[in-house]
C-alpha cells in the first residue's frame, strides 16, 4: 500500500509589504500652507524610505528604524532634532521598538545626547539583556555601542525654544512612530518623542512604555501611539488594541475604534494610533482634529493631516 502524504501548504509570507507612520496628533491651529507642505514632505520621505526597504526584502524592524530616523532628523517633528524643551530648558527624548515575531522589545527614556533615540532603543533590544534603559546609563550604553553622540546644541530648535519661553503651547505634544509588515510576514512597531513641552521632574510619557506607546505581536497587530501620554499609559492603549483583537476576535479596525473613540475618549484622553496586522489591514484612528500620518500600501502612498482629508 502506498500512502500519499497529505501536504498542507500555507504561506508564512506576506504578499506585499506595507508601512504606516505618524508624526503626532493634535489640533494644529495656525499652520501656514508652507508649513503644511513641509510637514507632508517630511512624512512622505519617511514612508518612502521605509517602503523602499520593505520592497527590497528588508525587515520591518529596519524599515521602522529608518523611517523614524528620517522623522527624528527633521526638526519639524517633536522627536530627535527639534524635540520640545523641558521646564529646565533641556531636551529629553524617549523611544521604543518592538518586533512582532519574537516579541523582543527595547526602550529608552530621558536621553539628551543620542542623535537617534530609536536606534538606541533598537540596540537595547538587540544588544543588551534589558528592555528599558534611562538617562545617563542609557547614554553610556549608546556610547559603548558606537551610536552617534551629538552636542546638545544639535537638537536646538528656535521655534520650540520660543514656545517654551512664551509658554504659549501649554499642553503641547507630538511624537513620531511607524508600524510595518515585511515580506516575511513579520510586524514591527516603533515610537520616538521629545515628550511634552514644559515637562518637569523627569516626566516620562507613554512613548517608551511597551504596551502603552508601542506594541507588536504577529498574531494580532503592531501599534504606535501618539497623544496625551498619561492617558495612554493608564489605558495601556497599544496593548489593549492587540488584546481586544485576540480575546474578542474582532478586527484591527474595530479594536482601534473602540479603544480610541470609546475607551480613551471616555477617560478624557486625546490622541491616536497607527496600526497594521499580518493581513495588510491598517488603521489610523484618532480623536483629535488631526494626526500627521502617511501610509505606503500596495504601491500607493497617502499623506494626510486633518481628519476630514
Ligand atoms: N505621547 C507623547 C508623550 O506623552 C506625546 C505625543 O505623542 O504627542 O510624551
Amino acid at each position: 500500500e502506498v500512502f500519499l502524504p497529505l501536504v498542507i501548504t500555507f504561506s508564512l509570507f506576506a504578499e506585499s509589504p506595507a508601512i504606516v507612520i505618524h508624526g503626532g496628533a493634535g489640533w494644529f491651529s495656525n499652520m501656514s500652507p508652507d508649513e503644511i507642505k513641509d510637514l507632508k514632505k517630511g512624512l512622505k520621505m519617511a514612508a518612502d524610505k521605509g517602503f523602499d526597504i520593505l520592497e527590497n526584502g528588508g525587515s520591518s524592524v529596519d524599515a521602522v528604524e529608518a523611517a523614524i530616523i528620517i522623522l527624528e532628523d527633521n526638526p519639524l517633528f517633536n522627536a530627535g532634532r527639534g524635540s520640545f524643551y523641558t521646564s529646565e530648558e533641556r531636551q529629553e527624548m524617549d523611544a521604543s521598538i518592538m518586533e512582532g515575531n519574537t516579541q523582543n522589545a527595547g526602550a529608552v527614556s530621558g536621553v539628551t545626547n543620542v542623535k537617534n533615540p530609536i536606534s538606541l532603543a533598537l540596540a537595547v533590544m538587540n544588544k543588551s539583556e534589558h528592555v528599558m534603559l534611562s538617562g545617563e546609563g542609557a547614554e553610556s550604553f549608546a556610547a559603548l555601542q558606537g551610536l552617534e553622540i551629538v552636542d546638545r546644541s544639535y537638537f536646538y530648535h528656535e521655534k520650540r525654544y520660543q514656545s517654551l519661553l512664551k509658554a504659549i503651547e501649554k499642553e503641547k505634544f507630538g511624537t513620531v512612530g511607524a508600524v510595518a509588515l515585511d515580506l516575511d510576514g513579520n510586524l514591527c512597531a516603533g515610537t520616538s518623542t521629545g515628550g511634552m513641552s514644559n515637562k518637569k521632574w523627569g516626566r516620562i510619557g507613554d512613548s517608551p512604555i511597551i504596551g502603552a506607546g508601542t506594541y507588536a505581536n504577529n498574531n494580532t497587530c503592531a501599534v504606535s501611539s501618539t497623544g496625551w501620554g498619561e492617558f495612554f499609559i493608564r489605558g495601556v492603549i497599544a496593548y489593549d488594541i492587540a488584546a481586544m483583537m485576540e480575546y474578542k476576535n474582532i478586527s484591527l479596525k474595530e479594536a482601534a475604534a473602540e479603544v480610541i473613540q470609546t475607551k480613551l475618549t471616555s477617560m478624557g484622553g486625546t490622541g491616536g494610533v497607527i496600526g497594521i496586522d499580518k493581513n495588510l489591514n491598517t488603521v489610523m484612528e484618532f480623536n483629535t482634529k488631526g494626526m500627521y500620518r502617511a501610509s505606503y500600501i500596495n504601491d500607493s502612498i497617502m499623506v494626510k493631516i486633518y481628519a476630514n482629508e
